[in-house]
């Protein structure tokens, strides 16, 4: 289950020192590995491993103070792993001015540029949670937490709607990152999965924030001329992308509001490339060296007011701050829900619109079907023997599939092909209460049957 780190091995679990907060982050081994805590298995179930989870929430020294955690999620192969290797650096020097460190160190952690094999869909913790003082005296701890989710595939949908829901419902800062810019499709995944969230926790009062801080971190930010690289060119980015405005779609509307209304907090910093060594070269090791100064001096700003002391945000659940042992509870409520029955099922935006526009195909035919027949043999309509009425009725479903396969559809032949199913299922009921109806007209038939009618007279 423990995912290999590419260091510590062997180490007892025991906090990091902060008592040498001056010391240099040269040489400071760091301490722990992965540990693959929520798994998605081969059948879109989730597991969540217990033991695991006690043995880092649950220490001695930990399980009583109160904790925050940051988590980083988003599409798979975007350097979030690589980012979190450098929060294990920031913290494992306590935060000294020099934490980024010896120039030629390669970067260890949580594993990252794993070659294009992808990694397990699920949730990884630091196994070291990290004791922080805070400005009050406090002692709190902080943990990291590192998501794997694809975000492109049809039939993860559920997967990854699942991990960033979790992950967003536990952690007290959710770092979303993303590439290049805030993009429509994002804010359309962020509202599926924020709604999967907030499903889970029940939180429809619409009052209360369901989550807490949710941090847009753009990679590869180009456009520095138009907004400054850092936390104010992303507020500039960010006000562009959430502005609802009464010009836009309403459903663009919908979603904006939706996500403000999720998280008490949003923010959005914008990070430069950081060279194409670390983008391209398949022999780079993480080193200092090897990356532009650029995004070294911007990792140098949004490392601490992520995880700095005095920037620290804490884990609350309706308000109420929370310790460590608690989070354990927490992690098993929710997993619970996501394993449960009770849920619908999250759809990609693709499939739920290819299933909107069928039904609605089908419900045009229908109608014209209904219409055609009323024609035909509706209400006032005189009795048709039942040979001609067939006769008329395979006309009219002739008319009504043709509508049906020439109206424009999404999700291809075999996604409409059931949905033509029901249409025939339907029409045929429909002509069996024409039949009935046309039967009744007839009093020939009706006299043949003088009991029916003779009860009918009685009562
Ligand atoms: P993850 O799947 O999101 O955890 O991505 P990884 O952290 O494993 O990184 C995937 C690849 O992206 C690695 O080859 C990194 O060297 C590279 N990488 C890391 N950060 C960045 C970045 O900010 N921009 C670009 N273009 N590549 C990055
Ligand atoms: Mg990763």
């Amino acid at each position: 289950r423990v995912r290999s780190g590419s260091s510590g091995k062997g180490h007892p679990p025991s906090s990091p020192d902060f008592s040498n907060r001056g010391v240099s982050a040269k040489g400071t081994p760091l301490k722990g590995e992965p540990v693959q805590i929520v798994v998605a298995t081969d059948n879109h179930q989730f597991e969540l491993d217990e033991e695991a989870l006690e043995q880092i929430l649950l220490r001695s020294d930990v399980k009583d103070k109160n904790v925050a955690i940051v988590s980083v999620a988003g599409s798979f192969r975007k350097g979030k792993s690589f980012l979190l290797d450098f929060f294990l650096r920031y913290l494992s020097a306590g935060g000294a001015p020099d934490w980024l460190g010896d120039e030629n160190a390669p970067l260890e952690g949580f594993s990252w540029r794993g070659g294009s094999e992808r990694d397990t869909t699920g949730i990884l913790m630091w196994s070291e949670p990290f004791i922080v003082k805070t400005r009050d005296g406090e002692e709190i701890v902080l943990l990291l937490m590192d998501t794997q989710g694809a975000f492109d595939s049809e039939s993860t949908v559920k997967d990854c709607a699942t991990i960033f829901a979790l992950s967003t419902m536990i952690s007290s800062v959710q770092v979303f990152n993303l590439t290049q810019n805030i993009q429509e499709d994002d804010l359309q995944h962020l509202q599926l999965f924020t709604e999967y969230g907030r499903l889970a926790l029940e939180a429809n009062d619409n009052i209360s924030k369901p989550f807490q801080a949710l941090q847009f971190l753009v990679r590869d930010w180009s456009f520095p001329y138009e907004a400054p690289y850092g936390a104010a060119g992303g507020r500039q980015i960010l006000e562009k992308r959430l502005l609802v405005s009464d010009k836009q779609h309403p459903e663009l509307q919908q979603i904006r509001r939706h996500i403000s209304s999720c998280f008490d907090k949003i923010s959005c910093y914008l990070l430069p490339h950081p060279g194409l060594r670390v983008a391209t070269n398949p022999y780079f090791d993480g080193r200092l060296k090897e990356i532009e100064h650029d995004f070294l001096e911007q990792l140098q700003i949004l490392t601490p007011m992520l995880l700095a002391k005095e920037n620290v945000v804490l884990k609350e659940m309706n308000g109420q701050k929370v310790q460590c042992k608690e989070m354990l509870e927490y992690f098993k409520a929710y997993i619970k829900i996501y394993q449960g029955e009770e849920l619908p099922e999250p759809k990609s935006m693709l499939q739920a619109t290819a299933e909107a526009n069928n039904l609605a195909a089908v419900a045009n035919s229908k109608t014209l079907y209904t219409k055609l027949m009323e024609e035909i043999c509706g209400g006032e309509k005189p009795y048709l023997n039942p040979e001609a009425l067939h006769v008329e009725h395979t006309r009219c479903v002739e008319r009504c599939i043709d509508l049906f396969h020439n109206t424009r559809k999404m999700g291809g032949p075999e996604f409409s092909q059931s949905f033509e199913d029901k249409l025939k299922e339907d029409i045929t009921e429909a002509f069996e209460n024409f039949s009935k109806h046309n039967e009744s007209k007839n009093i020939f038939s009706a006299a043949r049957t003088p009991a029916v009618l003779f009860t009918v007279v009685v009562a």
